[in-house]
């Protein structure tokens, strides 16, 4: 076939900010389920309808140190005529044998202990003399001693209603209660039902492995020193905790030359342990732009990767493709370190999210006053500025300037100014929209 083919049609003309995220998270699907430990699966989404195999709590228990009577036998009880009980035994929490109580008996009982049978209200220590046969003042530390002894007495100062500090087996859940449902993003109080009601393991989708890769022959490891012309690799640095950020488990490669052979035979090996690959720099049209040279070029058995321009500054040139035989997502993103990092918040982190199935990938945006103008804004483009949001003041103030190469404003900033496609400048004091980073 001669002519332009779809393909190199759809190459040219210039996606907006929206169409390429699109096409990302419409060829992105929820990583398949897997059985995790409880600690494993913070953060992750449940899949599974979670019902309650056993009540909670699973036995009536006291809700204070202090002694279990039946409260028949305490109901006249005063300061000035104090109940005697005789003291039949001690039940602390964790105890299996429970002594039965009968009228004018009392057990020595503490929080959590399970409430013995004929007791039907728990009176607190502080409304007893502790079994001292002296004053509230000996209470505390009666309590805390070794168990008291059968036979021995307690004086009760205060009646007790039936039922009075008694956790009754159930008043949380019941069992066949539903406790959870699929689609729970799993946090600390989650996690913290899941344990009480017995479940070791849950079934979520795991968290995607990201391998972080950045191109480039002028790169050198931080902690080494600079020859000519080269800079240190801050990129894959920055990605791999932006993807850690996002809730992934993220794998830096660091820098690869620009060698096709290279990167080729990288990508290849780090494949069977990716969910998700992201590679930096060597996205535009320079001589060793060598990630687009190499990955517009895989046959069809390798997989698809697409490079187009976006209406977008930063971040003009964006890759994104599946490839390998799992067909493994894989974006592209510019080498400008802003330029990296702002398509990374905008397209990888999304993408992330929706590989761990939350419900919400994006990040938070909120209109913001600007309190400095912004000049000359690219026509036509989505421009992400770097800002510095007050969220009390509700402002935002433009850190340092457009320039993509501007790391240490980056690293001032806590969000991105929008500058939408048709606005060509920002009066002082006008609305924009934020991107909130959190
Ligand atoms: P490229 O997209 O590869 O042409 O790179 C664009 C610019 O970003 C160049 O100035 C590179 O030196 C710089 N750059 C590329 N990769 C990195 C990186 N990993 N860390 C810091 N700067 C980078
Ligand atoms: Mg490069």
């Amino acid at each position: 076939m001669n002519g332009p083919t779809d393909q190199t049609r759809h190459q040219d003309r210039v996606w907006s900010v929206a169409e390429h995220l699109d096409d990302v998270l419409s060829k992105i699907d929820p990583l398949d389920p897997i059985e995790l430990q409880l600690l494993d699966a913070q953060g992750c989404v449940l899949v599974e309808d979670i019902t309650v195999p056993v009540a909670l709590p699973p036995f009536d228990n006291s809700s204070m140190d202090g002694y279990a009577v039946r409260a028949a036998d305490v109901a006249d009880a005063t300061e000035s005529a104090p109940v005697a009980l005789t003291v039949i035994g001690d039940v602390a929490a964790g105890s299996g044998e429970l002594p039965g109580i009968g009228p004018g008996q009392a057990v020595r009982i503490m929080t959590g202990a399970p409430v013995p049978p004929g007791a039907d209200a728990v009176v607190p220590v502080e409304w007893t003399d502790g079994g001292t046969g002296q004053g509230p003042a000996a209470t505390m530390r009666a309590h805390s001693a070794a168990p008291q002894d059968a036979g021995g007495e307690v004086r009760v100062h205060r009646p007790a209603a039936a039922g009075a500090h008694i956790r009754a087996r159930g008043s949380d859940v019941t069992e066949g209660e539903p406790a959870l449902q699929a689609g729970t993003v799993l946090g600390p109080s989650q996690i913290g039902l899941l344990a009480a009601i017995g479940r070791g393991t849950v079934r979520v989708h795991p968290r995607p492995r990201v391998v972080v890769l950045s191109t480039g022959s002028e790169l050198v490891q931080p902690g080494e020193a600079l020859g000519p012309g080269q800079i240190h690799d801050s990129n894959s640095f920055q990605l791999t905790a932006a993807a850690r950020d996002a809730g992934a488990i993220a794998y830096r490669v660091g820098a690869v030359a620009d060698d096709a052979e290279t990167l080729r035979s990288t990508l290849e090996d780090q494949l069977i342990r990716a969910d998700i690959l992201v590679t930096s720099g060597g996205v535009s049209v320079g001589a060793y732009d060598v990630v687009k040279e190499t990955l517009a070029a895989l046959s069809a058995e390798e997989g698809t990767v697409e490079f187009r321009r976006l209406a977008m500054q930063p971040g003009k040139p964006q890759g994104f493709g599946l490839i390998g035989p799992d067909r493994i997502p894989l974006l592209a993103l510019p080498g400008n370190p802003v330029s990296s990092y702002v398509s990374f918040e905008l397209f990888v982190r999304p993408a992330i999210r929706a590989l761990m199935g939350l419900p919400e990938v994006h990040r938070p945006t909120t209109p913001a006053r600007c309190t400095e103008a912004v000049a000359s804004s690219p026509k036509g483009k989505r421009q992400f500025l770097r800002g510095s949001y007050d969220a009390e003041a509700g402002t935002v103030t433009p850190v340092g300037g457009a320039g993509s190469h501007l790391i240490k404003a980056m690293a001032h900033a806590n969000a991105l100014i929008i500058v939408p496609e048709d606005t060509t400048e920002v009066p002082a004091g006008a609305e924009v929209d934020v991107v909130l980073l959190g």
